[in-house]
């Protein structure tokens, strides 16, 4: 039987379990009395399906209603595997084909609605055939208090000891007395194992950063932490070989993993990490399953993570004890393009790739989130949150301004010509510079030439990155690089909605004189009168003058 993680990628086709997935999916799989609290859309189905399919025999699912009973049947069965409902509102063929896969013993999953249970002859029939777990959806309506009673969940105890197999209840309801009733009526008041935490890992610390030059933010990054155990997650193997390279030159006890080293060598990087202080695995994402360290102190990514869940995930291998730790994310349109196209390249089905590109755009969001990082994080598992006090946003609130109209310019441009360029050359027809590629191409004639004159080269890169972000554009994945607009963008282009951006504030030193070289001679006096401004913002920020304030 594959594992665990196997079976996540290759039958949910999802690349990493949600916040508490996994050690639910492992109790269960276990054969443990399972009571896991979940807010909804953390995912509970998982939970019980995956356990399922590592399971011998048929994992009997009670649910309340009949349509979601359906809608998991049919996604299980287009995912390739054996499930089937008993329910009232089966046709006679229906029934007839879940008792024929039934008695060849094909099913896995097998869906009843709970006033299935009190027809005399279902307790006989499910006794018959080999059923090796109960899992228990929507517990919470075994509670005779709440507002989702089903009296017929009360059979459910019943049923257990009848089958004298394990059973596992999930609900989005947390309260105690809820809680204590489930335990009573489903488990005959023996404890089960409980899973009640939260999502939120309040010690972590959150940040992100536009990727500006990542081998120096990283070493930056890592020099703060110095004699600490950290993880660098990194997009591709040789980029793991060559930051460990620099972080051991850096003088820091760094050394690199990926899938392409021998298992040997693989293990050894494993068992030095957890038993070694201050050491730094530069890794791929390979590196995890593995780890149990507790006192990981700190995880960057220099790449953008897959997904919302990889990143949680990921950031979540650092603090285990508790104590404080630290992450960043650096991220950037490189990122987003190269993200976007494995999606778009890879071998899944359509609605897999939209909910992929989906999930991506939810990563995205959180990087160029305007407010707290955590309520963000949380609310898309589900989880409401108070501003935490303990991410880069709290720290520092972003400055933002009104992107409409700048957003409005890039579409326009974007639009004359063609939807066929990038960002670079958009840049230059937006400030009106006039480079061979521009003038060869007549695009020092369109209306939208020098139209973006009042910001900066590197503001519009912010803003084209944020449109990436938003899925407001989208990198061709048939012309490399060129940018098209999406539905998301119209309302915007049309001027029925507007777009708040947030203004980069990169502590920049290295990249000055390369932007400053781009700008047309014309511009002389407008830099000049910016680099004032900018000189006149900072004092009256008092902060340090090199933070670079793109206006
Ligand atoms: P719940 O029952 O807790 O409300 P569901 O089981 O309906 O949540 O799952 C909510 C959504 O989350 C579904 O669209 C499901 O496909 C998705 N989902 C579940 N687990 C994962 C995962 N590990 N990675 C990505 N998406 C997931
Ligand atoms: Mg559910
Ligand atoms: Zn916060």
């Amino acid at each position: 039987m594959p594992g665990a993680a196997t079976l996540l990628r290759d039958v949910f086709g999802f690349d990493a379990f949600r916040p508490g997935q996994e050690d639910i999916v492992t109790a269960v799989s276990r054969g443990e009395n399972v009571l896991a609290i979940m807010p909804t859309g953390g995912g509970k189905s998982l939970c019980f399906q995956l356990p399922a399919l590592m399971r011998d025999g048929v994992t009997v699912v009670i649910s309340p209603l009949i349509a979601l009973m359906r809608d998991q049947v049919r996604a299980l069965r287009e995912a390739g595997v054996e499930a089937g409902a008993l329910t009232s509102g089966n046709t006679d063929e229906e029934t007839a084909a879940v008792w024929d896969a039934l008695e060849a013993g094909r099913l896995k999953l097998l869906y009843i609605a709970p006033e299935r249970l009190a027809a005399g002859s279902a307790m006989g029939m499910l006794r018959r055939i080999g059923i090796s777990l109960i899992a228990v959806d929507e517990a919470h309506c075994v509670s005779q208090w709440g507002h989702d009673f089903r009296p017929d969940y009360l059979r459910i105890g019943e049923l257990r000891r009848a089958l004298n197999v394990p059973l596992a209840a999930f609900t989005a309801t947390a309260d105690a007395e809820t809680q204590a009733e489930i335990v009573e009526k489903l488990f005959d008041g023996q404890p089960p194992q409980s899973f009640l935490r939260g999502f939120d890992r309040p010690n972590i610390h959150l940040a992100f950063a536009p990727k500006d030059s990542p081998r120096r933010q990283i070493m930056e990054f890592a020099a703060a932490r110095k004699g600490q155990s950290g993880i660098v997650y990194c997009g591709t193997r040789a980029k793991t070989e060559s930051l460990a390279r620099a972080l051991c030159e850096g003088g820091h006890n760094a050394c690199h993993y990926h899938g392409g080293m021998e298992a040997g060598d693989r293990r050894i990087v494993e068992s030095r990490f957890n038993s070694e202080d201050g050491l730094i695995v530069v890794a791929t994402v390979a590196f995890g399953m593995g780890v149990d360290k507790p006192d990981i102190r700190w995880v960057a990514h220099a790449d953008l993570p897959k997904s919302i869940e990889a990143y949680y995930q990921e950031i979540g291998r650092a603090g285990r004890d508790g104590a404080p730790a630290e992450t960043l994310t650096l991220f950037g349109p490189d990122d987003i393009r190269l993200r976007r196209s494995q999606i778009d390249e890879g071998l899944a089905p359509p609605e897999r790739r939209m909910a992929d590109h989906g999930r991506l755009n939810a990563l995205l969001g959180l990087a160029e989130a305007l407010e707290c990082r955590r309520t963000t994080l949380l609310g898309y598992f589900g989880e409401q949150a108070e501003p935490c006090g303990n991410c880069d946003l709290c720290d520092t609130p972003p400055e933002t301004f009104d992107g409409t109209q700048p957003v409005r310019k890039a579409l326009s441009a974007i639009l004359r010509t063609d939807e066929r360029f990038g960002a670079g050359h958009l840049i230059d027809i937006l400030i009106g510079n006039e480079t061979d590629k521009v003038c060869a191409r007549g695009h020092d004639q369109l209306p939208t030439f020098g139209v973006g004159r009042d910001l900066e080269r590197r503001t519009w890169q912010g803003v084209f990155r944020q449109m990436m972000g938003h899925d407001l554009v989208r990198p061709d994945p048939d012309r490399h690089g060129a940018l098209r607009m999406t539905e998301a963008a119209r309302p915007i282009l049309r001027d029925e909605q507007s777009i708040t951006l947030r203004r980069d504030t990169l502590v920049s030193k290295s990249r000055r004189p390369a932007a400053r070289a781009l700008v047309a001679d014309e511009d002389a006096p407008l830099l000049s009168a910016l680099k004032a401004k900018r000189r006149a913002l900072a004092e009256a920020a008092k902060v340090p003058a090199y933070v670079v304030f793109n206006d």
